[in-house]
Protein backbone atom coordinates (compact mmCIF):
# COMPACT_ATOMS: atom_id res chain seq x y z
CA UNK A 1 0.00 0.00 0.00
CA UNK A 2 1.32 3.35 -0.97
CA UNK A 3 1.52 5.84 2.21
CA UNK A 4 0.40 9.13 2.19
CA UNK A 5 1.73 10.52 5.23
CA UNK A 6 4.62 11.97 6.20
CA UNK A 7 7.35 11.04 8.07
CA UNK A 8 10.54 11.92 9.12
CA UNK A 9 13.35 10.12 11.21
CA UNK A 10 15.69 11.34 13.21
CA UNK A 11 18.80 9.42 14.55
CA UNK A 12 21.96 10.08 15.67
CA UNK A 13 24.53 9.82 19.24
CA UNK A 14 23.48 10.24 22.22
CA UNK A 15 22.63 13.88 23.48
CA UNK A 16 23.05 15.26 20.30
CA UNK A 17 19.97 17.44 20.47
CA UNK A 18 17.40 14.97 18.57
CA UNK A 19 14.34 15.67 20.39
CA UNK A 20 15.19 19.05 20.47
CA UNK A 21 15.19 19.23 17.00
CA UNK A 22 12.51 16.92 16.59
CA UNK A 23 9.97 18.44 19.03
CA UNK A 24 10.45 21.65 16.95
CA UNK A 25 10.08 20.40 13.81
CA UNK A 26 6.89 18.26 14.93
CA UNK A 27 5.71 21.91 16.15
CA UNK A 28 6.29 23.74 13.12
CA UNK A 29 4.92 21.07 11.03
CA UNK A 30 2.01 20.41 12.99
CA UNK A 31 3.39 16.48 13.14
CA UNK A 32 3.25 14.01 15.89
CA UNK A 33 6.16 13.90 17.81
CA UNK A 34 7.60 10.09 18.78
CA UNK A 35 10.70 9.71 21.19
CA UNK A 36 11.49 6.36 20.61
CA UNK A 37 14.31 6.42 22.94
CA UNK A 38 11.22 7.02 25.97
CA UNK A 39 9.97 3.81 24.72
CA UNK A 40 13.18 1.89 25.24
CA UNK A 41 13.84 3.55 28.41
CA UNK A 42 10.07 2.78 30.11
CA UNK A 43 10.79 -0.92 29.01
CA UNK A 44 14.09 -0.74 31.09
CA UNK A 45 12.59 0.83 33.94
CA UNK A 46 9.78 -2.37 33.77
CA UNK A 47 12.33 -4.62 33.99
CA UNK A 48 14.31 -3.28 36.95
CA UNK A 49 10.88 -2.97 38.70
CA UNK A 50 10.44 -6.34 38.32
CA UNK A 51 14.26 -7.40 38.96
CA UNK A 52 14.80 -9.21 35.91
CA UNK A 53 18.58 -9.78 34.75
CA UNK A 54 20.06 -8.41 31.46
CA UNK A 55 21.29 -12.04 30.50
CA UNK A 56 17.69 -13.82 31.08
CA UNK A 57 16.43 -13.02 27.28
CA UNK A 58 13.91 -15.28 27.27
CA UNK A 59 12.37 -14.33 30.69
CA UNK A 60 12.44 -10.71 29.21
CA UNK A 61 10.96 -11.43 26.28
CA UNK A 62 7.89 -12.98 28.17
CA UNK A 63 7.65 -10.05 30.54
CA UNK A 64 7.25 -7.86 27.21
CA UNK A 65 3.68 -9.03 27.58
CA UNK A 66 2.80 -7.23 30.71
CA UNK A 67 4.45 -3.97 29.35
CA UNK A 68 1.86 -1.74 28.00
CA UNK A 69 2.87 1.74 26.91
CA UNK A 70 0.91 4.65 25.94
CA UNK A 71 1.75 8.32 25.19
CA UNK A 72 -0.01 11.23 25.38
CA UNK A 73 0.28 15.24 25.05
CA UNK A 74 -0.20 17.26 27.62
CA UNK A 75 0.57 21.08 28.07
CA UNK A 76 2.62 20.39 24.70
CA UNK A 77 4.73 17.94 26.48
CA UNK A 78 5.20 14.21 25.55
CA UNK A 79 4.57 12.12 28.09
CA UNK A 80 4.91 8.21 28.38
CA UNK A 81 2.72 5.98 29.98
CA UNK A 82 4.03 2.38 31.53
CA UNK A 83 0.72 0.10 32.68
CA UNK A 84 -1.01 3.25 33.39
CA UNK A 85 1.76 5.16 35.07
CA UNK A 86 3.06 8.34 33.72
CA UNK A 87 7.39 7.62 34.08
CA UNK A 88 8.55 10.71 31.90
CA UNK A 89 10.60 11.65 34.51
CA UNK A 90 11.55 8.63 36.20
CA UNK A 91 12.62 7.23 33.00
CA UNK A 92 15.59 10.23 32.73
CA UNK A 93 17.02 9.03 36.30
CA UNK A 94 20.62 8.22 35.71
CA UNK A 95 19.81 4.21 36.87
CA UNK A 96 17.88 3.84 33.92
CA UNK A 97 20.35 5.24 31.66
CA UNK A 98 23.05 3.15 32.80
CA UNK A 99 21.20 0.02 31.56
CA UNK A 100 19.15 1.01 28.66
CA UNK A 101 21.31 0.10 25.77
CA UNK A 102 22.17 -2.79 27.20
CA UNK A 103 18.16 -3.73 27.10
CA UNK A 104 17.98 -2.21 23.63
CA UNK A 105 20.54 -4.38 22.09
CA UNK A 106 18.36 -7.56 22.99
CA UNK A 107 16.23 -8.72 19.57
CA UNK A 108 12.55 -9.30 21.33
CA UNK A 109 12.77 -6.39 22.70
CA UNK A 110 13.40 -4.38 19.12
CA UNK A 111 11.21 -6.38 17.15
CA UNK A 112 8.35 -5.49 20.14
CA UNK A 113 9.20 -1.72 19.82
CA UNK A 114 9.47 -1.52 16.25
CA UNK A 115 6.54 -3.31 15.62
CA UNK A 116 4.66 -0.32 17.52
CA UNK A 117 6.59 2.82 15.69
CA UNK A 118 5.69 1.03 12.62
CA UNK A 119 1.72 1.07 13.57
CA UNK A 120 2.24 5.12 14.19
CA UNK A 121 3.82 5.43 11.28
CA UNK A 122 0.97 3.93 9.29
CA UNK A 123 -1.28 6.67 8.99
CA UNK A 124 -0.03 10.43 10.94
CA UNK A 125 2.34 12.67 10.10
CA UNK A 126 5.33 12.33 12.58
CA UNK A 127 8.87 13.17 13.05
CA UNK A 128 10.53 10.54 14.99
CA UNK A 129 13.98 10.29 16.88
CA UNK A 130 16.08 7.26 17.83
CA UNK A 131 19.27 5.14 16.50
CA UNK A 132 17.03 3.33 13.79
CA UNK A 133 14.82 4.99 12.87
CA UNK A 134 16.02 5.41 9.00
CA UNK A 135 17.49 2.17 8.47
CA UNK A 136 14.77 -0.34 10.11
CA UNK A 137 11.75 1.46 11.71
CA UNK A 138 11.04 3.63 8.50
CA UNK A 139 13.50 2.86 5.54
CA UNK A 140 11.17 4.59 3.37
CA UNK A 141 11.08 8.03 5.55
CA UNK A 142 10.96 11.06 3.61
CA UNK A 143 13.71 12.81 5.58
CA UNK A 144 16.31 11.32 6.92
CA UNK A 145 18.77 13.44 9.19
CA UNK A 146 21.69 11.53 11.29
CA UNK A 147 22.89 14.10 13.58
CA UNK A 148 26.24 13.96 15.60
CA UNK A 149 28.06 16.52 17.76
CA UNK A 150 31.47 17.00 19.75
CA UNK A 151 31.21 14.48 22.47
CA UNK A 152 32.11 16.86 25.07
CA UNK A 153 30.06 19.32 24.18
CA UNK A 154 27.02 16.58 24.28
CA UNK A 155 28.19 15.82 27.66
CA UNK A 156 28.04 19.60 28.70
CA UNK A 157 24.99 20.07 27.42
CA UNK A 158 23.42 16.67 28.86
CA UNK A 159 25.08 17.68 32.44
CA UNK A 160 23.54 21.32 32.70
CA UNK A 161 20.43 19.74 31.80
CA UNK A 162 20.19 16.84 34.53
CA UNK A 163 21.85 19.61 37.01
CA UNK A 164 18.63 21.63 36.18
CA UNK A 165 16.61 19.00 37.09
CA UNK A 166 18.73 18.65 40.25
CA UNK A 167 20.09 15.28 39.55
CA UNK A 168 23.29 14.75 41.74
CA UNK A 169 25.78 14.19 38.95
CA UNK A 170 29.52 15.12 37.73
CA UNK A 171 30.25 15.80 34.23
CA UNK A 172 32.67 12.85 34.24
CA UNK A 173 29.78 10.59 34.91
CA UNK A 174 27.78 11.96 31.93
CA UNK A 175 30.52 11.82 29.52
CA UNK A 176 30.98 8.17 30.43
CA UNK A 177 26.97 7.50 30.21
CA UNK A 178 27.13 9.01 26.63
CA UNK A 179 30.19 7.00 25.53
CA UNK A 180 29.03 3.85 26.79
CA UNK A 181 25.83 4.27 24.95
CA UNK A 182 27.07 5.06 22.20
CA UNK A 183 29.42 2.36 22.55
CA UNK A 184 27.16 -0.39 22.62
CA UNK A 185 24.41 1.49 20.54
CA UNK A 186 26.87 1.30 17.33
CA UNK A 187 28.60 -1.68 17.85
CA UNK A 188 25.50 -4.31 18.66
CA UNK A 189 24.27 -7.37 16.11
CA UNK A 190 20.19 -6.05 16.35
CA UNK A 191 19.97 -2.41 14.18
CA UNK A 192 23.00 -0.70 15.24
CA UNK A 193 23.26 3.20 14.93
CA UNK A 194 24.56 3.95 11.60
CA UNK A 195 23.75 6.50 8.99
CA UNK A 196 21.24 5.35 6.83
CA UNK A 197 22.91 5.91 2.69
CA UNK A 198 20.33 8.60 1.85
CA UNK A 199 20.64 10.27 5.49
CA UNK A 200 21.65 13.86 5.81
CA UNK A 201 24.68 14.44 8.31
CA UNK A 202 24.07 17.55 10.69
CA UNK A 203 26.76 18.35 12.88
CA UNK A 204 25.08 20.73 15.31
CA UNK A 205 28.62 21.60 17.79
CA UNK A 206 28.38 25.33 16.49
CA UNK A 207 24.51 25.33 15.56
CA UNK A 208 21.86 26.92 17.89
CA UNK A 209 18.53 25.59 18.35
CA UNK A 210 17.35 27.73 15.37
CA UNK A 211 20.05 27.24 13.57
CA UNK A 212 19.18 23.40 13.31
CA UNK A 213 15.79 24.00 12.61
CA UNK A 214 16.51 26.17 9.44
CA UNK A 215 18.99 23.35 8.42
CA UNK A 216 16.05 21.03 8.08
CA UNK A 217 13.27 23.00 6.91
CA UNK A 218 15.85 24.06 3.98
CA UNK A 219 15.26 20.66 2.95
CA UNK A 220 12.06 19.86 2.71
O1 LIG B 1 17.15 8.73 22.82
P1 LIG B 1 17.64 8.28 24.19
O2 LIG B 1 19.04 8.71 24.47
O3 LIG B 1 16.69 8.62 25.28
O4 LIG B 1 17.65 6.69 24.08
C1 LIG B 1 18.04 5.88 25.15
C2 LIG B 1 18.65 4.60 24.62
O5 LIG B 1 17.65 3.83 23.96
C3 LIG B 1 19.77 4.74 23.60
O6 LIG B 1 21.04 4.90 24.20
C4 LIG B 1 19.69 3.41 22.85
O7 LIG B 1 20.38 2.41 23.55
C5 LIG B 1 18.22 3.09 22.90
N1 LIG B 1 17.50 3.39 21.66
C6 LIG B 1 17.56 2.46 20.64
N2 LIG B 1 16.85 2.66 19.50
C7 LIG B 1 16.10 3.75 19.35
C8 LIG B 1 16.04 4.73 20.37
C9 LIG B 1 16.78 4.52 21.52
O8 LIG B 1 18.25 1.45 20.75
N3 LIG B 1 15.38 3.90 18.23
Amino acid sequence: MIRTNKIIAIDGYSSCGKSTLAKALATKLRYLYVDSGAMYRAVTLHLIRVARPIEDEEGIAEELENINLDFEVKSGENRIFLNGEDVSEEIRQMYVSDLVSEVSAIKAVRVAMVAQQQKLGKRLDIVMDGRDIGTTVFPDADLKIFMTADPKIRAERRYLELKNKGENITLEEVFENLAHRDYIDTTREESPLIRADDAIILDNTNLNEEEQLQFVLDRL
